[in-house]
């Protein structure tokens, strides 16, 4: 509920207006909409079918992520009593968040909560409709879900839904899936920059840019990087593959982040240092992949998918590292809840006596399984050459889970599994362009032959977080390199735009 001052505050940026029983405010597929805080009555929310979600009543507020994101209308709005209410204009909005906070942590946490309670929800967002054994349908749905798009996914292989094979019947594997956008437009085997931009997510790039600072990958470190990069006036653009929030996006519950006793979601604290960023106007451009880098005239050039391309007199290697994971159902619905990649004290203290299943044979699964049971939990340690796909399906209920299953069917009753698969950098697209170590991590500092610690072995090219060689894989460590690189960004530019001493004749 907003307070009388902050209705007080809306007002004077906004306009006040009055519906009547019926109206619409707005509806599934409309590219836009305000702001709505309500003075008086009431507002009932609808999804595409009709069917009633919610209703907001005096002193409430409509909207959820996509009034700060741009993106296309979920939902429809309509007026259930007769309404004053004060519209905001979107962009107005934004610049409102950054100067009022405890404005912008109500209005942040309530989009974001709504967002998380919408992805739940069938039959709203994109619909996808196609088989799981198409790449391009695998794509999509990958998409959607890091992105936390609500969407519902019609696997024709899977269920006996007749009505969806038949809008596939005749249809070429590479005009699959097809995807239905809210307000009903459908597009055959589109890429995922297509969807974004259809829906309003991702900038458009123009085919050459030129910035200070390119970022690479907008985990973390990348984020931390725009915020200080953008702030200390270098021109930043952060480009990402996938969506916004890296891996820590994907995170349910950051427990060890500092300033956040009680523990952050992960897509709210990466949601907050987007609009921290953009605050600072960084730009963010996704999905796009960089596909190479290399000194051209001295700078970088970074090529992209979709032939763009952006010179930089500087960049940053923010790429990360993905973690393996076990090729099971719901796998999502468990992580951060009781499915972990790491083992450190606040999930020994979360497992306190119960049962617990370690998967990996390295080191760190062997570390975990110790930790773990010097904190009471009896702890079965899987043996990474006993095959891990032996590992069928995970079962429990609202992110706890209660027990797997095993391929030969044989049922273990874990409450929470850790998973030790090891992690792989994203760093292929590079080639040879800069040192990395065996598992090819980047080399940096010294062991790079660079001058900085940051620094890789092509001068005025950092790496931060995961996908540096050595790096502690955490979320505070990846901000302190994303913010720590940018002070070495400003080093190197100042060094390059010193004037050179005359050439001696
Ligand atoms: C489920 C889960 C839970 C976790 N929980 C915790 C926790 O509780 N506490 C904690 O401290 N840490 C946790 N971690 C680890 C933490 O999230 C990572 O250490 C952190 O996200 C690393 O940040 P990063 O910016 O270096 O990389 P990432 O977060 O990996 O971000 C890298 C980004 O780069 C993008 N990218 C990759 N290749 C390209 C390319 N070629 N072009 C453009 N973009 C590209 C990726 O899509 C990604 O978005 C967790 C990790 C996972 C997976």
């Amino acid at each position: 509920m907003l307070s009388a001052a902050q209705l007080a505050t809306l007002a004077q940026l906004g306009e006040e207006r009055a519906a009547d029983v019926g109206d619409l405010l707005f509806r599934v597929g409309d590219q836009q909409y305000p702001f709505i805080a309500i003075i008086e009555g009431e507002v009932a929310i609808l999804d595409g079918a009709g069917h009633e979600i919610i209703r907001h009543r005096t002193s409430g507020f409509l909207g959820e992520m996509n009034l700060l994101t741009g993106q296309t209308v979920f939902l429809t709005a309509v007026v259930t009593q007769r309404l004053r209410y004060i519209a905001v204009d979107r962009d107005v909005l934004r610049s409102l968040l950054f100067e009022d906070g405890p404005l912008s942590d109500l209005l942040l946490s309530t989009f974001i909560a709504r967002r998380e309670a919408l992805q739940g929800v069938q039959g709203i967002g994109l619909e996808i409709v196609g088989p799981r054994s198409s790449a391009g349908t695998m794509r999509m749905v990958e998409f959607a879900r890091s992105n936390r798009l609500p969407f519902s996914w019609h696997d024709t292989e899977r269920s006996d839904d007749e009505a969806a094979a038949a809008l596939l019947a005749g249809l070429d594997v590479a005009a699959l899936p097809l995807v239905r956008l809210p307000g009903g437009v459908e597009l055959h085997g589109p890429s995922t920059g297509q969807v974004s931009r259809a829906l309003g997510i991702g900038r458009e790039l123009a085919a050459r840019e030129e910035v200070d600072l390119v970022v690479v990958g907008a985990g973390p470190a990348g984020l931390a990087a725009a915020v200080y990069g953008a702030s200390e006036g270098l021109e930043t653009l952060v480009v990402e593959s996938s969506a916004l929030g890296g891996q820590a996006g994907t995170s349910r519950r950051i427990e060890n982040y500092l300033g956040f006793p009680a523990g952050i979601s992960g897509s709210e604290l990466t949601s907050r240092a987007v609009t921290q960023a953009r605050k600072f106007r960084a730009r963010t451009a996704t999905p796009y992949r960089a596909l190479s880098l290399e000194p051209v005239d001295g700078r970088y050039v970074v090529r992209l998918e979709e032939d763009h391309e952006i010179a930089a007199r500087s960049v940053l290697l923010a790429t990360g590292a993905q973690y393996r994971r076990l090729p099971v159902d719901q796998l999502s619905d468990y992580e951060g809840m009781s499915v972990f990649y790491a083992a450190g004290p606040p999930e020994a203290q979360l497992c306190g006596a119960a049962r617990v299943g370690v998967v990996g044979g390295g080191n760190s699964a062997g570390q975990a399984a110790v930790w773990l049971a010097r904190g009471g939990a009896l702890v079965t340690l899987l043996h990474r050459r006993a095959n891990l796909r032996e590992i069928a399906a995970l079962h429990g209920a609202d992110g706890q889970l209660e027990s797997v299953t095993l391929k030969s069917g044989k049922r273990l009753p874990f409450s929470f599994l850790f998973l030790f698969l090891g992690a792989s950098p994203c760093t292929d697209w590079l080639g040879d362009a800069v040192a990395r170590d065996d598992k090819g991590f980047i080399l940096t500092g010294a062991a790079a032959g660079a001058d900085t610690m940051l620094e890789t072995s092509l001068p005025g090219v950092f790496a931060a977080g995961d996908v540096r060689s050595g790096s502690t894989k955490r979320c505070a460590t990846a901000v302190g390199e994303g913010a720590m690189a940018v002070q070495f960004v400003h080093g190197r530019l100042a060094e390059h735009s010193r004037p050179q001493p005359a050439p001696i004749s």
